[in-house]
């Protein structure tokens, strides 16, 4: 079994505030060990089941240089670089293949709007005001999870704040969703103790891959026809996103990109998002 791990930050364990989520912070290395201590939390709970399974996890995160290599559980390669259009165009998700069995998503956060929702963000935080999904509003969670179906692979677990639980609800009833902490507000939350949510991860880990084993878990596929709608902040992202071929522009704020899978509307999208910032910033290169 090859199980696919992407990894946030904003929803780790003890995670509340950005001063945790750039090297420039001078709370980021507390923070890098304890989101690779839930990674290795999921992990573990996996091979409690399948003492022989396989692990890749996917660095998500700002720069895409947080989870520390050193301590990563042995079973797990790791996806490291920044995500340049050239170098990752799934962003999240890239080095994803056919080959997996299952998916899980460690250290989310709620989408960008989320009343007082704990560093609420969809994507890229100073540019992306709103994304639609046919219509729906979703986050990360969602368009995620929608890129795994594109290659048939279900997600089996959700890990992050509890303010993101309604929408892993409305993906899938069939996700496990761990919780990390009781968000106060957009930069404070009551954090588990790192001992209780190492447990309940890798419990909700092993519930998942019984799941998978038991066929209980199908890969999120919506729709048939994928429309992606993003509102930017400034019209200057606009101007710039409508560069990249497949952009359709609907007014100054807002772009448009079809396709016939999530993953391939996705990749025009994030080339869009890369493009609608003026120069590549420093988390980019
Ligand atoms: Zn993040």
């Amino acid at each position: 079994m090859l199980i696919f791990i992407a990894a946030d930050m904003e929803g780790a364990t003890g995670v509340v505030h950005h001063d945790q989520l750039m090297p420039e912070g001078k709370t980021y290395s507390a923070a890098r060990k304890l989101l690779t201590q839930d990674i290795n939390a999921a992990i573990e709970g996996c091979l409690r089941v399948i003492p022989d399974a396989e692990f890749i996890v996917g660095d998500g995160h700002g720069i895409m240089r947080n989870v520390l290599f050193e301590e990563l559980h042995e079973r797990a390669s790791l996806v490291i670089g920044p995500a340049s259009p050239s170098n990752k165009p799934l962003c999240q998700l890239e080095g994803i293949n056919d080959e997996i069995d299952m998916a899980f998503m460690i250290g989310y956060h709620s989408k960008a709007g989320t009343p007082n929702g704990l560093l609420a963000h969809t994507y890229v935080g100073s540019t992306i005001c709103r994304l639609r999904l046919n219509g729906q509003e979703i986050g990360e969670i969602t368009m995620n999870s929608a890129i795994f179906g594109s290659y048939d692979i279900p997600v089996g677990l959700i890990v992050g704040n509890d303010d993101l639980e309604e929408e892993c609800s409305a993906i899938s009833s069939s996700i496990e969703f761990v919780s990390t902490k009781k968000v106060l507000g957009s930069t404070a939350a009551i954090c588990y103790p790192i001992a209780r949510t190492k447990q309940t991860i890798a419990d909700a880990a092993e519930r998942a891959i019984r799941k998978r084993l038991q066929w209980q878990l199908q890969p999120f596929k919506p729709t048939s026809h994928y429309s992606l709608e993003c509102d930017f902040y400034r019209r200057e992202h606009t101007l710039r996103a409508q560069r990249i071929e497949g952009v359709e522009v609907l007014n100054e704020l807002t772009i448009k990109i079809e396709a016939e899978t999530a993953a391939s509307a996705f990749r025009v999208f994030w080339a869009a998002v890369c493009s609608a910032q003026e120069d590549f910033p420093a988390w980019l290169k």
